[in-house]
């Protein structure tokens, strides 16, 4: 079977990763239009936080004789009819099947005087690769004020990123409170308190209408209120648009993506398929890597007639009255100094016809804000700003659809109470089932059984089962998987647990 992969994205490369371990008769062709191998997109605002070099994004590739990728190379046209792709080099590729992993793009406002013949505006950019990140970082010297256009998860990320680099930031957004899909005006209020703490301004109602350059560098923006803001950078966060361009050329239905059914098949030719960020499945694209991960091992599954129920329909709690709790609907602001969660119900929620019980604690002094929202003895939805180790208490008990007590306060109450005690979700209360890593859809027996067949770091159980390969947020929980599972082990070995600088769970004896 001749594949046909566009796009050697996080989603792309992992299909094919997955594809050729499990159908020997694959032969895949990956086009690229990135001349990266396949790297971790999610990480890019540590990389421009200083927190993670460029070169520990890469991920694994797939080393087959029965792929090629050809980096740097885009696909230029589809003939369904001929099923061929053309791609940039004028080179043909024959496909039995062809699957469009080609992602988003990020959204450009309508700026006046960001665009060059060249591009961008020397010192303007968006955070969508990993040369616009090293753009970004090799800008940075150079700088001293930068604007940040969009305050969504990306925009807090990138702002308190730049301030943490000694940039002075402003933040512009055009709604009237930061996150706006996630976060109600209280929670929010909190928030930008916290960001100025940080050394970032915001200013929200307003955007940025045009840009003014010295020398053909950026020098200064103007609001759409008339206020002028000098600056070095414009980095623009403004949400992304599905990567359509070449399905609508070849003639397949595009609405904001590329339309695809249940089995990910585009409805109008059972030979092509699209994944990941550029696919709109029937439940709507979240933008998000966990769901373009679990298309490609649905998809692969499909393929190899593999019976694998491992979709993340189980993951949804189906009753009437919580037929919405979708446990992998949890937000994080993966910034320093700004803990921003948000799961399930937040901000401002239609109450329709449930009976919803929402408790609140704000405390704009210390800028920690914690809003619990309950449904028939289950959390259905919280927003944490400010405590991490809350958001950690709030997030278990949200995943694990635990049965919560019956004043909801004590939500709140027994977290904070809890504050100083390291780790307050213990592992050994989590069950087998209980997913640690949300992006890949991780349970905790899988990491035990890795742990069993001899992974002692966090890095070996990331390789054997990709747990903590997406925001990574996870790993510190593998860790104390790990460790649980050495001292269990030198427990029935009657030898003790290693301390000190031994890797993780490893046992000596
Ligand atoms: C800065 C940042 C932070 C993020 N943070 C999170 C997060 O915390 N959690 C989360 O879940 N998600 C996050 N995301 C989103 C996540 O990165 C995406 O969901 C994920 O990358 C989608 O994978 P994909 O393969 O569909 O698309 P991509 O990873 O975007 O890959 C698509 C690839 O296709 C290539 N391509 C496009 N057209 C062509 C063509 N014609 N020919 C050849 N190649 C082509 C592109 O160049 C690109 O390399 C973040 C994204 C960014 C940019």
């Amino acid at each position: 079977m001749k594949v046909v992969v566009i796009g050697n994205g996080m989603v792309g490369s992992r299909f094919v990763d997955d594809l050729v371990s499990r159908d020997a008769s694959a032969q895949v062709t990956v086009l690229g239009k990135e001349t990266h191998e396949p790297y971790n997109r999610v990480l890019l605002s540590s990389v421009v936080a200083g927190k993670t070099a460029p070169d520990a994004l890469a991920t694994l590739t797939t080393d087959s004789d029965r792929v090629r990728t050809l980096l740097g190379v885009s696909a230029v046209a589809v003939d369904r009819g001929a099923m061929t792709v053309t791609d940039s080099t004028g080179d043909v590729h024959h496909y039995d099947r062809l699957v469009f992993a080609t992602g988003s793009q990020a959204r450009i406002p309508g700026i006046q005087g960001i665009a060059t013949d060249r591009g961008l505006l020397e010192g303007v950019s968006v955070l969508k690769d990993l040369d616009d990140a090293t753009g970004i970082v090799a800008a940075i010297p150079k700088a001293r004020r930068a604007v940040v256009l969009g305050a969504g998860v990306l925009g807090l990320e990138v702002a308190t990123g730049l301030a943490s680099r000694g940039l002075a930031v402003t933040l512009v957004h055009h709604a009237d409170r930061l996150m706006e899909r996630q976060l109600g005006s209280a929670a929010s209020s909190i928030a930008t308190g916290s960001l100025q703490r940080l050394g970032v301004t915001v200013v929200t109602e307003t955007s940025v209408a045009s840009a003014r350059d010295s020398r053909g560098a950026v020098k200064s923006v103007t609001l759409t209120d008339g206020t002028e803001i000098l600056t070095n950078l414009l980095v623009m966060c403004a949400g992304t648009i599905p990567e359509t361009a070449l399905a609508r050329k070849a003639g397949l239905p595009c609405d904001r993506g590329i339309m695809v059914g249940e089995d990910l098949a585009s409805p109008a030719d059972p030979a092509v398929f699209a994944i990941g960020d550029c696919a709109q499945p029937p439940e709507g694209g979240s933008g998000l890597v966990a769901q373009g991960w679990d298309q490609a091992k649905r998809l692969v599954a499909a393929w190899t007639a593999d019976a694998v129920a491992e979709s993340r329909v189980d993951a949804v709690v189906e009753s009437a009255d919580t037929a919405e709790l979708d446990v992998t609907n949890v937000v994080r602001v993966k910034a320093s100094g700004l803990d921003v969660v948000t799961m399930g119900l937040s901000g401002k929620f239609e109450h329709g016809e449930r009976e919803l019980r929402a408790v609140r604690m704000a405390d704009p002094a210390i800028g920690r804000f914690v809003e619990v929202v309950v449904s028939h003895g289950l959390l259905v939805g919280a927003t944490i700003v400010g405590d991490k180790q809350c958001a950690t208490e709030l997030g278990s008990m949200y995943t694990r659809m635990l049965p919560v007590p019956s004043d909801p306060a004590h939500l709140i109450i027994r977290p904070l109470a809890n504050a100083t005690r390291p780790a307050a979700v213990a592992v050994e209360d989590m069950g087998p089932d209980h997913t640690i890593c949300q992006c890949n859809a991780v349970p905790k027996g899988r990491i035990e059984e890795a742990v069993a067949d001899g992974c002692s770091s966090v890095e070996d159980v990331a390789r054997a089962t990709r747990a903590g390969t997406g925001c990574g947020d996870c790993r510190s929980l593998v860790g104390d998987i790990i460790r649980r599972c050495g001292t269990a082990d030198a427990a029935d070995q009657k030898v003790p647990a290693l301390a000190g600088s031994a890797p993780v769970g490893t046992v000596e004896g």
